[in-house]
């Protein structure tokens, strides 16, 4: 999530951590619900933030099913956020998770921990918490859910975490909360999503609930408050109104230890957060601006293409990720004169077959090569807005198509491939881009192949060019 200089360009890494329909999560859940799910209490007490755990069965090790590192330092977080109160248990790392242990027998039933909210950067996973300068700050429900194992030495060797049910409750001592664009004083079950603790103005007309840091740079904040819900808007006109609750924005402000500027952040159901930072934001730069402009039209498109209609298997991320970094691209050429929309498909033309020279797109983020679903995702995009082009259909209306014809709110790869062809996209062409979903040998030829036609936009002005990287947390 840092920008770095290359070869004279910028790239902006604008983390977006997304997930949306199924996953690892989703399977299993069969035999999950029939399960009576861990309980957590979350709640602020006299002397400090704490959780209380209630396990609903018995286990030697309770692992943590979402246990990314931190960027920074590569090791996990929860021993710099965590404090086990109860006798006997011990928070270990044992392979990819970390974990409740007991130092003999099985974990007792109940747990608690005291925890100090912690806003650092994850790989490729929530942030736990996000911190605005006055204080306020929200925290996110997933960390808190557990599932059991036996042994040490099965979890040691495990790759994708079991599948448990937890209901995670918080509650903040009588100070108001945000939660899912709503004002509350408890949630009862935050699950897969941030709840914000903090008093927040709104107004029954907010279609988009802004949280701003105080700190933030006036130009940010301004630019913030007006231009996201013009985003909102325009993708609304294009495609239909999202079937989310109103969306909320939490941009925060890191300071400016770092010298450049970086744009951080993620969406969660009917939430976007932003974490900015660096010296450079300090004044107002076209790059900057554009940046981060960008980084909003990308997380607003998830409100369609992520959360009113998701994929079935994180390995189709080239749907929704592609889907967005096309939107944001066309909106950023609608508002934007200098905007370089010709750069930005031939860096995703380069990444996409750089990538696929790997391995196939499906199977991209097993290879940790988020990038690709963005970068051919984009491509594939491209190809239906062609198809419509000759009657005067874009894109947008591919997506309000899919959202119109889809009962379940999810699209395989193949309804997606048939909605294409139906929208006009011819079949060598879809036969080009089903081999690149399942790997060939010859990627670059078929991505040549897939552009050959008129994909000549505008001339080059900005330097800027945007990688977003993203793995399926
Ligand atoms: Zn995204």
């Amino acid at each position: 999530m840092r920008f770095l200089i290359m070869i004279g360009l910028i790239f902006a890494l604008a983390g977006c951590v997304t997930r949306f329909g199924g996953g690892e999560a989703g399977r299993g859940s069969d035999v999950a619900a029939t399960r009576i799910p861990n309980a957590v209490r979350v709640l602020r007490e006299a002397d400090g933030w704490k959780a209380h755990f209630h396990f609903s069965d018995d286990a030697a090790i309770w692992a943590f099913r979402r246990s990314a590192l931190l960027r920074n330092g590569q090791r996990p977080w929860r021993p710099a956020s965590w404090e086990v109160l109860t006798p006997g248990v011990r928070l270990e790392r044992i392979g990819d998770f970390d974990a409740f242990v007991a130092r003999d027998g099985i974990v007792p039933r109940q747990v608690t921990i005291r925890f100090r909210p912690l806003a650092e950067d994850l790989i490729a996973d929530y942030d736990p918490a996000i911190i605005l300068s006055d204080g306020r700050f929200a925290l996110y429900g997933g960390h808190f859910s557990a599932f059991p194992m036996d042994a040490r030495a099965t979890l040691a060797v495990l790759s994708e975490p079991a599948d448990y049910p937890t209901r995670v409750a918080m509650r903040a001592s009588g100070v108001p909360m945000l939660f899912h664009g709503q004002r509350v004083l408890e949630v009862d079950d935050v699950g897969d999503s941030y709840v914000f603790i903090g008093d927040v103005t709104l107004t029954p007309e907010d279609r988009v609930a802004t949280i701003l840091d105080p700190g933030l740079p006036d130009w940010i904040m301004a630019d913030l408050r007006d231009y996201t819900p013009n985003v909102f808007r325009a993708f609304a006109d294009q495609m239909g109104p999202h079937k989310s609750h109103r969306p909320t924005i939490i941009a925060s402000w890191a300071g400016t230890k770092f010298k450049g500027h970086s744009t951080g952040g993620s969406v969660s159901p009917g939430l976007i957060t932003m974490r900015i930072e660096g010296e450079e934001l300090l004044k107002v730069t076209p790059a900057s601006l554009r940046t981060m402009r960008w980084f909003i039209a990308h997380e607003a498109a998830h409100f369609w293409l992520g959360e009113t209609i998701g994929y079935t298997t994180p390995d189709d991320a080239w749907i929704t990720e592609g889907g967005a970094d096309y939107l944001a691209m066309r909106f950023s050429e609608s508002t934007d004169p200098h905007y370089d929309a010709g750069a930005f498909i031939s860096s995703a033309r380069t990444d996409c077959a750089v990538s696929l020279k790997k391995g196939s797109l499906a199977e991209a983020r097993r290879r940790g090569d988020q990038r690709a679903y963005y970068a051919c995702g984009t491509l594939f995009a491209l190809a239906v807005d062609r198809a419509g082009r000759g009657r005067g259909e874009t894109y947008h209306d591919f997506v309000r198509g899919l959202i119109e014809s889809d009962a379940d709110r999810k699209v395989t790869s193949a309804e997606w491939f048939a909605a294409a062809r139906k929208f006009g996209v011819a079949g060598p062409a879809i036969a080009r881009m089903h081999a690149l979903v399942a790997g060939t040998p010859d990627a670059a030829a078929a991505i040549d192949a897939l552009m050959a036609v008129d994909v000549q936009p505008t001339s080059s002005v900005s330097a800027l060019a945007i990688a977003a990287t993203e793995v399926g947390a």
